[in-house]
């Protein structure tokens, strides 16, 4: 009963507060202000409940009717306050004039009734609604509330001895009146108490949130990094090994290959420096006075022959006019060449790329508005919203363009370093379209040649050169293959193309570019091994393995991750799941090749154990856990089907699911032996046993094992022990 009472209190408190926040609502407010209005609301509505007990008790009940203008003064002020109270944005304003002629009013009023020693406790009215100034948030005015307060107390004092007490104060009056406003102080303080150790509680919370995001952040942050950085050390440090072990193979092209990815690095460390400077907002604007319109023609035509070379159209339209104003050249550049190196990498030869200035008016201010148009394959809807996120890239399973995903970050924030916006619209298949808004200004000193000379780098040195797009090696059919297949998933082309050049000569390589793909393509040829980066679109690393672990024809290939995510927890994560190995880049090329060698071995080796029949059976034997159930599966089948000789390889795979290659290639995968010779095998093992322990004859045990022929079965059974059936008799 009690808790019912309880939760209905609850209940109608809460619901109390929400009518009260939808009486007051008003969108000029921000959130913390509209707690102040509502409880200053609170605080008010209680304060006019007071009064108008107090009236009612001093007019009607103690007849003191001398005082009534008191009571008609509180009861104007309330009149007029609410109503302009709730509409005003200024409401604290409102509410301290309330208070502050409440103040007054009780001041005369001692005055009126003999001063402090008969002041009726109206003494604790004035400091009442001194508090409640609190609660309104403005502090000058409650610093001036209680000066007032104070000094009409001080008023009363000084002029008590002339004051004289009329006769309808009696004793009695007096304190009645005293204890009852008393406890009205008192309420006040205790409201004021515990709004504040709930605003404290509040505070704490919310600072204990924003540590705890902070850190997510970071943690998220510097994960980012090591992936963005680990990826071009990997090749780096892998081509000076290859280059130092094959100096024939690859002298030639490994430096150019070590170089792409030094400028991928160095971008990286130039990018995140710049993003940091201007969050530190130590990065300030270098302003010039100058033809921006002249400026962004000879940052974009930069790009001329790079366009060129891929076959890209560049366009740069020109106002006639020359559009005078301050710029800080380096920042633009920047940012022009982030644009325009993302518009020639999205789009395919046979493009078209445009930029052009103009000014323009918006709001009645003077604007310059800078468009960078492509044709190429544009941003998805759902992606828009995120490209000006850091690292972030849209996902897109055939494209592996290099970056880093920090380009438009960038971008955007030198953009508002320059007191600008830039907005995007792009639609799939048709291209995308940047616009910047600059503001026009003119104070800065004016530079001859617009700046062009005082930027220290070039607009094309800012782009990555794209590294040859690797052609994807011509594998033969993989399957015929002695050497074991290695199934390789991974995004980035150039981590690909370094694993191909280790590996190719000890593994059929097979190639996939992100989890989903990764897991198609090891369903359908069933790899010896997997090696797969964590960090990938569509579906990353470890949703990769548990796709395979969770899938019968794929739960046995052993899998190495190969990240740039060298956390502990990463680290655990993958292995909980199933992976076989972890690989932290950069890793060296013999510690891979180690870790593959190994798992190959070890799987030589379950081979030989399963291999021996009959196949031992999984009792909770963890090694080969999914090894031993998937046979199993196998022999309860047979078990179930024994005396059926028809009963083979088809309907096996009909009841695993599974098409005939793979369970061919899964089944030799664990026992190095044909499915066929294996239920074969299991066979006329159960036939021996039949025999042996059952005390069957031949003819009834060849029959019962789905031997219908009986020679046939002499004949296997020979084969297969190296002595005749009638020997066991
Ligand atoms: P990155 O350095 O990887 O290019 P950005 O921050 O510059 O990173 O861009 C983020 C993502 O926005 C890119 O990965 C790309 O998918 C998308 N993007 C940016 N510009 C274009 C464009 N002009 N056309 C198509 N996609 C683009």
């Amino acid at each position: 009963m009690i808790n019912i009472l309880k939760a209905m209190k609850h209940v109608t408190g809460r619901e109390i507060v929400n009518r009260i926040d939808r009486y007051l609502a008003d969108p000029r407010l921000e959130p913390e202000a509209l707690l102040r209005k509502r409880w200053a609301w609170i605080w008010m509505v209680v304060t006019f409940v007071f009064v108008l007990i107090t009236a009612f008790f001093e007019l009607v009940i103690l007849k003191a009717w001398p005082i009534w203008w008191v009571g008609a003064a509180f009861g104007v002020s309330y009149l007029i306050g609410f109503p302009v109270f709730r509409r005003s944005k200024r409401f604290d304003l409102v509410i301290n004039i309330v208070f502050s002629i409440f103040i007054i009013v009780v001041f005369f009023a001692m005055l009126q009734i003999g001063g402090l020693t008969t002041s009726m406790g109206f003494v604790f009215v004035g400091l009442n609604c001194a508090m409640g100034s609190v609660l309104a948030g403005n502090l000058r005015w409650t610093i001036g509330m209680f000066i007032l307060y104070c000094s009409t107390i001080l008023f009363v004092g000084i002029l008590q001895p002339y004051l004289t007490t009329p006769d309808y104060i009696t004793p009695a009056v007096n304190t009645i009146t005293f204890v009852g406003l008393a406890l009205w102080i008192n309420a006040c303080i205790l409201f004021l108490v515990i709004l504040f150790m709930k605003d404290k509680n509040r505070y704490e919370k919310a600072e204990a949130e924003k540590v705890r995001k902070i850190d997510e952040a970071k943690t998220l942050l510097y994960t980012n990094v090591s992936h963005e950085f680990r990826t071009p050390l990997t090749i780096i440090q892998g081509m000076a090994e290859q280059m130092e072990q094959h100096p024939d193979k690859w002298l030639k092209t490994g430096p150019g290959k070590i170089k792409v990815q030094s400028q991928v690095l160095l971008r990286l460390v130039n990018q995140m420096l710049d993003i940091s400077k201007i969050e530190a907002e130590s990065m300030p604007l270098d302003l010039i006075h100058g033809d921006i319109r002249k400026y962004v023609q000879y940052v974009a035509g930069s790009f001329h022959s790079l366009a060129e070379n891929r076959d890209i159209r560049l366009q740069v339209d020109l106002n006639d006019k020359p559009i005078y104003t301050d710029y800080d050249p380096e920042k633009l550049m920047l940012v022009l060449s982030n644009l325009m190196s993302n518009a020639i990498k999205f789009t395919a030869p046979g493009g078209h790329i445009s930029v052009d200035v103009s000014g323009t008016i918006e709001k009645k201010e003077e604007k310059i508005e800078i468009h960078v148009r492509d044709s190429g394959k544009g941003i998805p809807q759902e992606a828009i919203g995120r490209i000006f996120d850091r690292f972030y890239q849209v996902p897109d399973k055939n494209d592996q363009t290099p970056g880093t995903g920090l380009g438009l970050a960038l971008t955007r924030e030198l953009v508002k370093l320059m007191k600008g916006n830039i907005s995007v619209t792009s639609e799939v298949g048709t291209g995308t379209e940047f616009i910047i808004m600059l503001p026009v200004t003119r104070n800065a000193m004016v530079e001859e040649d617009n700046g062009i000379s005082m930027v220290h780098s070039e607009p094309i040195n800012s782009f990555i050169q794209m590294p040859e797009r690797g052609k994807e090696p011509d594998f033969h059919s993989a399957i015929l293959s002695e050497k074991p297949i290695l199934l390789i998933v991974e995004d980035n082309m150039d981590v690909v193309e370094y694993l191909i050049s280790i590996l190719e000569d000890h593994y059929m390589i097979e190639l996939a570019s992100n989890g989903k793909a990764g897991f198609e393509k090891a369903s359908e040829i069933i790899p010896d091994i997997i090696l797969t980066d964590v960090m990938m679109p569509q579906m990353d690393g470890f949703e990769l393995l548990r796709h395979l672990k969770d899938d019968i024809r794929t739960d046995h290939i052993p899998v190495v991750v190969l990240t740039a995510r060298g956390d502990l927890q990463s680290k655990l994560t993958g292995l909980e799941i199933g992976a076989d190995h972890y690989l932290v880049k950069p890793f060296s090329e013999k510690e891979l090749f180690l870790k593959l060698n190994n798992l190959l071995e070890l799987r030589r080796k379950m081979q030989q154990k399963l291999r021996s029949m009959p196949s031992p059976l999984y009792h909770g034997n963890t090694q080969y856990r999914y090894e031993l159930q998937f046979l199993s599966r196998i022999n309860s089948l047979l078990d179930d089907q024994l005396q059926n000789e028809d009963f083979g390889i088809k309907d096996i795979c009909s009841n695993l699911n599974m098409s005939r290659p793979q369970l061919y290639r899964k089944f030799t995968a664990l026992t190095k032996r044909s499915v066929g010779r294996y239920i074969r095998s299991y066979r006329l093992h159960k036939a021996k046993e039949k025999i042996e322990s059952q005390g069957k004859n031949v003819t009834e045990a060849a029959y019962e094992s789905g031997f219908k022929n009986l020679s046939h079965f002499s004949t296997s059974f020979r084969e297969e022990f190296g002595y005749p059936p009638s020997d066991l008799l």
